[in-house]
């Protein structure tokens, strides 16, 4: 009996979730030796023409990771879409937009003029050549793909099965589903193969984050010594815990938490929460005290305010192009 065709691809991605693969350890004997693979092109010398020659829905399980940032992106994603019967997204970038996403603070003038002309130091670009979709040399036409204005999640430009979270996805997870739907397991589609509660709900410091919190600022942990014991929201860092799911490491525990750190966000939101950001920009809200706003003087809230450095990253750091606010606006965009 033939075994599963299986593919794994990168979009806008560090190359993490490639590693993630790797970080199967022995358990990719496992899957190696029960599968296919047909396509990775990080790993082995596959090419475009190999996906093209294919029937569609040939793939039958396909990984894709990173976020769509070029017109490239956009095309691979589109045709491993019609040629996979399950298309799963695989990992932040993928799933929220992750780390490139907050390229939507900005814009392609912005970023091509910080990446290439005044900001960049290691640059040395007297002509002031940015990149162009199509050049002409002696040999005859180069091309680039199109650097897009906007970043955007896999799910906003094709039809997603399953989501596998994290940055990276845990390897517990990704051989617990790729066993499963091996297996003939097909849980509903767009499901989000990760437990659906929050980190706090496993955080075995959950004990000592009191009910009602009360901050009187906020730390950053490079600067202030954090009890390894105590709920870190509870001492003044910001932790996602509260909006983020669980499952990126086997014993609930979370990694970062594991590491003394709090948590970024990376695992995306339980189902519940709709908006990251706005989830946790709420939360912080009443936990330093904002929501009795009235009786705190305009200095005192400043102050509040300004203890949490580059609010937009922190909040949104892996799911702005999937927030309700998606990117910053095109208007304001073009005073900068
Ligand atoms: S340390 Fe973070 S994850 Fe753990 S209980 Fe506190 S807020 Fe939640
Ligand atoms: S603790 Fe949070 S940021 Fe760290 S790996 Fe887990 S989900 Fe990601």
């Amino acid at each position: 009996m033939p075994k599963p065709k299986v593919a794994f691809y990168w979009c806008a991605s560090c190359g993490g979730c490639e590693e993630a693969i790797i970080d199967l350890n022995e358990d990719l004997l496992t899957v190696a030796g029960a599968v296919d693979i047909i396509f990775w092109p990080c790993a082995m010398d596959f090419k475009y023409s190999d996906v093209h020659a294919l029937a569609d829905k040939e793939i039958d399980i396909c990984f894709i990771n990173g976020a769509i940032q070029t017109s490239e992106h956009l095309e691979m994603a589109e045709l491993l879409r019609r040629k996979s019967k399950i298309l799963i997204s695989f990992g932040a970038c993928s799933q929220l937009g992750g780390i490139p996403g907050l390229a939507n603070f900005w814009n392609r003038e912005a970023i091509f003029r910080s990446s290439y002309l005044d900001k960049c130091p290691s640059v040395d670009n007297p002509d002031g050549v940015v990149p162009q979709t199509s050049s002409q040399v002696p040999e005859g036409e180069l091309t680039l793909p199109a650097f897009h204005n906007t970043v955007k999640s896999t799910d906003q430009v094709v039809d997603i099965d399953y989501y596998l979270p994290g940055c990276s996805p845990a390897p517990h997870l990704t051989l617990a589903a790729v066993m499963a739907l091996l297996g003939g397991e097909v849980p509903p589609k767009g499901t989000v193969l990760a437990p659906n509660k929050a980190l706090c709900d496993t955080c075995p410091r959950a004990d000592t984050k009191p009910e009602k919190l009360m901050l009187e600022d906020v730390k950053r942990i490079s600067l202030h010594a954090a009890d390894p014991e105590k709920c870190l929201l509870a001492q003044g860092f910001i932790c996602m815990g509260p909006v983020t799911r669980t499952g990126c490491s086997a014993d609930g525990e979370g990694r970062c938490i594991a590491a003394n750190m709090p948590c970024r966000g990376c695992y995306g939101p339980p189902s519940e929460v709709k908006d990251v950001g706005a989830k946790m920009i709420s939360a912080l809200a009443s936990i330093v005290g904002l929501e009795n706003e009235e009786t705190m003087s305009e200095a005192d809230v400043q102050k509040l305010m300004n203890t949490a450095v580059d609010p937009a990253g922190l909040f949104y750091r892996f799911s702005l192009a999937k927030s309700m606010l998606r990117r910053k606006q095109p208007d304001t965009q073009t005073k900068e």
